[in-house]
């Protein structure tokens, strides 16, 4: 993608793997309740199905981890990312996070002080993404970013070891620095 310039585009941001640490967090209660070593290098499947847990136990944990949103760290250069990004364009939030997640999602945004247009939680990213006119989307989860761009929206995956796709309207980026880049 070319330097946007002096375009005011819709950017839509995923917050889990690309704005908030959750992995981060998230393994640290795995390992906590499992008595586990894990750490991120052995996060190489999104739902984890390669840690010999099992699924159901998973499903529990990330539905339990509505609870501790609030306290997630941020990614590296996501808060001065968005607030840059904020100043040209506008920010539209997307998240797959359940309904009980949402007042310690917004507790995180109001603590962390990021400033979005639009706050929405959908488990049907592409569809969103295509009738509130997004430009671009920067997400994480395999299966969102494709649905995302199968819905003809550009994708900016953000580069981790569970999410090695290929599409073309998915391109791969590595920091915060890349995204700020692209889309300044
Ligand atoms: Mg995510």
């Amino acid at each position: 993608m070319e330097s946007i310039g002096d375009i005011k585009i819709k950017i839509g941001l995923d917050l889990d793997g690309v704005v908030c640490d959750f992995f981060g967090r998230f393994i640290e209660e795995v390992n906590n309740t499992y008595g586990t070593h894990f750490t991120k290098a052995d996060w190489t499947d999104y739902y984890f199905s390669n840690s010999g847990l099992p699924r159901d136990h998973m499903k529990r944990m990330f539905r339990d981890s509505m609870k501790y949103l609030d306290e997630l760290e941020p990614m590296e250069g996501a808060l001065e990312g968005i607030s840059k990004l904020n100043e040209d364009h506008t920010i539209h939030i997307v998240t797959h996070r359940f309904l009980e997640g949402r007042l310690n999602t917004l507790k995180w945004l109001d603590n962390n002080k990021v400033e979005f247009d639009t706050l929405s939680f959908t488990p049907n990213k592409g569809s969103l993404a295509y009738r509130l006119g997004l430009d671009v989307v920067v997400e994480d989860t395999p299966e969102m970013a494709i649905d995302i761009a199968n819905n003809g929206v550009k994708t900016l995956l953000y580069a981790n070891l569970y999410n090695h796709i290929e599409h073309p309207l998915i391109s791969r980026v590595n920091t915060w620095k890349d995204i700020t880049q692209i889309l300044t």
